[in-house]
């Protein structure tokens, strides 16, 4: 069964224009007549990453037309909006909300289905301006856009992309974490990888690369369900021990595990190229585990490295390794839990393991954190509660630019995930004042579980 996004909106406010920019041709006759309607048209689209939906569009919903509810109540656009998984509700940006409008939010809030507000036409002032009152409505998802200039239809299969269910996704689901393992010469990194590969729950297989010298490594770790109360009987009522499905395994690409072993003959040379290998594995990676030495202490050069996997958009998790050589010492082992707080501003709150590959204490707990991380790092912010959120912080502080002077910040929404990017639309496009943007991430940061994830703004001058 196709997941079914159904277009809905009183005539004229645009749905056409939406329907060819999501469906990319122009299939639909566009007209600025008003009353124009059209047969429900019905296609196949696909979103912006590639995953199939059926694409509606139901017309126009008139509420006004002859014979008041009839246009509503005709069959075919009753079944087309009552069979929708989402609903696009299009609203003329430029004309602002009607009366009808209003009847039809009523209309559709009450059969409670997910639903976008679209604001159509906001290349025009006065829609980029009213998009507040699209709030006023009271749905979640709002989106600010253009049909005519095509802007904000990103956003917008964003959003049809994250509605799609899980299940449609089964390719990314099973493809593999991807992992760099990065940090200075001799903290610890092979032991590392040789420990995750040596543990009872990994198995592995080699990609690419020769045997001797395997370039990325997959590993594999089988999940263990909490058992049921008793033994024998599962929680789906079968009884004896369950067959492992592919949920219940989890895989993991181990970036260049050949450019980890690679060693520099000189102190120095061993130096560049760990920092080399680190700069081109954290472009391929996700989910960076920056390793130091916990008998060292914290480097300039573990900063540096940790500067880049933020700069690369890596999710974080600091491991301070070789931990069985100063465990023993309570008061240096919270010295250093106490420095890495200070040492890593920004990824302060990113997940710390202590760990000691000789000892093997909670080398088993790295690929658990690192699945936990990978969920954070795919937070999915909505609309709503991120416009609501901002509105606020603004009170408490005003948006500055990257010179200091003030700055209107009109909109926001996530345009980018893994790593999230947030689009802030404002009277200028100019980076936000370092300060105000330290602020405005604290916020996000009590408000969404994004711990060791780097959070990104892009600013847009919205007309
Ligand atoms: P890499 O250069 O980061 O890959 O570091 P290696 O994995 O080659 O390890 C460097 C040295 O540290 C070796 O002598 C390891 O035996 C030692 N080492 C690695 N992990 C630990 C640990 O948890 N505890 C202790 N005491 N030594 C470790």
């Amino acid at each position: 069964m196709a997941f079914r996004v159904v277009l809905v909106g009183r005539p004229n406010v645009g749905k056409s224009a939406v329907f060819n920019r999501l469906y990319g041709r122009r299939r639909a006759l566009v007209h600025d007549k008003p009353g124009m309607t059209r047969d429900a048209l019905e296609v196949a689209a696909v979103t912006g990453s590639g995953r199939p939906y059926t694409l509606v569009d139901t017309g126009g919903l008139d509420l006004d037309a002859a014979g008041g509810f009839a246009q509503w109540t005709s069959e075919r656009a009753l079944h087309s909006v009552a069979d929708a998984d989402l609903l696009l509700f299009v609203l003329d940006g430029i004309v602002g909300l009607l009366p009808e409008d209003k009847r039809l939010t009523a209309k559709l809030r009450a059969l409670g289905k997910p639903t976008v507000v679209v604001w159509n036409k906001v290349d025009a002032k006065a829609a980029e301006q009213g998009i507040s009152d699209a709030h006023a409505l009271g749905f979640d998802r709002i989106i600010g856009l253009s049909a005519l200039h095509g802007t904000g239809v990103d956003d917008l299969e964003d959003l049809i992309d994250a509605a799609l269910p899980p299940d449609l996704d089964a390719d990314t689901r099973t493809a593999p974490l991807p992992i760099a393992i990065v940090g200075r010469p001799n903290v610890g990194k092979s032991s590392l990888v040789n420990a995750l590969l040596g543990g009872d729950r990994v198995m592995v297989s080699e990609v690419a690369g020769t045997t001797r010298d395997p370039i990325d490594v997959v590993v594999e770790r089988r999940v263990h369900q909490p058992s049921a109360p008793s033994a024998d009987v599962q929680p789906d009522g079968s009884e004896g021990p369950r067959a492992a499905t592919p949920a219940d395994v989890r895989r993991y690409l181990l970036v260049d595990t050949a450019g980890i072993r690679r060693k520099g003959k000189t102190h120095d040379a061993a130096e560049i190229l760990s920092v080399l290998a680190a700069k081109k594995s954290l472009e391929r990676a996700r989910i960076a585990v920056i390793v130091f030495d916990a008998f060292e202490g914290i480097t300039s050069q573990d900063a540096t490295i940790t500067g880049y996997a933020e700069e690369a958009g890596c999710g974080i998790l600091l491991v301070a390794n070789k931990w069985d050589l100063i465990e023993k010492d309570r008061e240096r082992c919270n010295r250093l839990k106490a420095e890495v707080q200070e040492r890593f501003v920004f990824a302060r709150r990113a997940p710390f393991l202590p760990l000691s590959t000789v000892t093997r204490r909670s080398v088993s707990k790295l690929l658990p954190e690192a699945d936990a991380l990978a969920q954070r790092y795919a937070t999915k912010m909505s609309t709503g509660e991120l416009n609501r959120l901002l509105q606020k912080s603004f009170e408490r502080q005003s948006p500055r630019g990257r010179n200091g002077r003030d700055m209107k910040i009109r909109y926001a929404v996530q345009s980018g995930s893994e790593p999230p990017v947030i689009r802030l639309f404002a009277d200028r496009a100019e980076q936000l004042h370092f300060s105000f943007e330290r602020y405005l991430q604290n916020r996000l940061r009590e408000k969404w579980p994004l711990d060791g994830v780097p959070l990104r703004f892009v600013v847009r001058k919205s007309e």
